[in-house]
C-alpha cells in the first residue's frame, strides 16, 4: 500500500497501489485558473468559464476518462450517498450543480465519480468482488457523522462486502495543522468509542485547543466497520503543510480552488 505521483506534462496527482481501477487525486498544479475555480466544475464567474473547461478536457484526456465526462454532486458536509450511472455525466463547465449531498456511486462502467476538497478527507473505494467504486467528501462533520457507515453500507447494498472493500484515504489536513475546539474531539470520541484513544491531543499551551487527526479517525473507523487493514491506504500529505501543492482551506483563508478525487470503473 502506498501513495505514488504520476506527473503528466504540468499536471500532477497522486494514486493509491490499493484500489486496482482507475482514480486519481489531482494537486492544485496544472490548474489553467489558478484562482479560485482552477477544477471547480461550476464556476460562479463567467471570465473563469473557458480555463475551467480547458483543464477539465486536459484532465480528460490525460486521466483516460470518458468523452461524456463526469459526475458531480453539490456537497453539503452531509453523509448522504446517490447512486448514479452513465447518464448522470457532465462535462464542466456546468451551471447548475446536480443534488446535495457528499458521496456518489455506482456500479456502472465509465461513470467517474468526482468529490472535491480542498482539506477535508476524500476518500475513494472499490469493491472489486462486486464491481462497485464509490467518492466520499468527509469533513470533521461527515467524518463524525459517519460517512465512512454511510459509504460502507452503501457498498452492501449493492452487493458488495466489507471484507472485500478497498479504500484510498487522500490528501487532507493531518493532525500536526488540525488544531480545532472541543466539539470535534467529542464528535471523534463519540463516533470510535474506545478506539479514539489517542487521537485528539491537547494542543501544547493552548488551553481547550486540540489537535485532531480526521484521516486516521476515519480509518479506524473503516476498521471497526469490518474493512481489512491491507485493504486501506491513507496518503501521508499534509493539504496544509504542502499548501504550495495542495490547496488548503485553512493555509488561504478560504481563498483557493479545490482538488478533484475521481474513480471510475
Ligand atoms: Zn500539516
Amino acid at each position: 500500500m502506498a501513495f505514488s505521483l504520476t506527473q503528466y506534462g504540468d499536471m500532477s496527482w497522486t494514486v493509491s497501489s490499493v484500489l486496482g481501477t482507475k482514480h486519481l487525486f489531482t494537486r492544485r498544479l496544472g490548474g489553467v485558473g489558478d484562482y479560485p475555480y482552477s477544477t471547480d466544475p461550476d464556476p460562479a464567474m463567467d471570465p473563469v468559464r473557458e480555463r475551467v473547461r480547458e483543464i477539465w478536457l486536459r484532465l480528460r484526456e490525460r486521466g483516460g476518462f470518458p468523452e461524456e465526462g463526469f459526475c458531480f454532486t453539490r456537497q453539503v458536509h452531509g453523509t448522504v450517498i446517490r447512486a448514479v450511472g452513465a447518464g448522470d455525466r457532465l462535462m464542466p463547465p456546468i451551471r447548475v450543480r446536480p443534488e446535495d449531498c457528499d458521496g456518489l456511486i455506482t456500479a456502472e462502467k465509465d461513470v467517474p465519480l468526482c468529490v472535491f476538497t480542498a482539506d477535508c478527507v476524500p476518500v475513494l473505494f472499490s469493491e472489486p468482488e462486486a464491481g462497485i467504486v464509490c467518492a466520499v467528501h468527509s469533513g470533521w462533520r461527515g467524518t463524525a457523522a459517519d460517512m465512512m457507515g454511510s459509504a460502507v453500507s452503501a457498498i452492501g447494498k449493492m452487493g458488495g462486502h466489507p471484507e472485500n472493500i478497498r479504500a484510498a484515504i487522500g490528501p487532507a489536513i493531518s493532525r500536526c495543522c488540525f488544531e480545532t475546539g472541543p466539539e470535534v474531539k467529542e464528535a471523534v470520541e463519540a463516533l470510535l468509542g474506545a478506539d479514539a484513544e489517542g487521537l485528539c491531543p491537547p494542543e501544547d499551551g493552548v488551553p481547550g485547543k486540540y489537535m485532531v487527526d480526521l484521516k486516521e479517525t476515519n480509518r479506524r473507523r473503516l476498521l471497526q466497520l469490518g474493512v481489512k487493514e491491507e485493504h486501506i491506504d491513507v496518503s501521508p500529505d499534509c493539504t496544509m503543510c504542502l499548501s504550495d501543492v495542495y490547496w488548503s482551506h485553512r493555509a488561504t483563508g478560504g481563498q483557493r480552488g479545490t482538488m478533484a478525487s475521481i474513480i471510475m470503473l
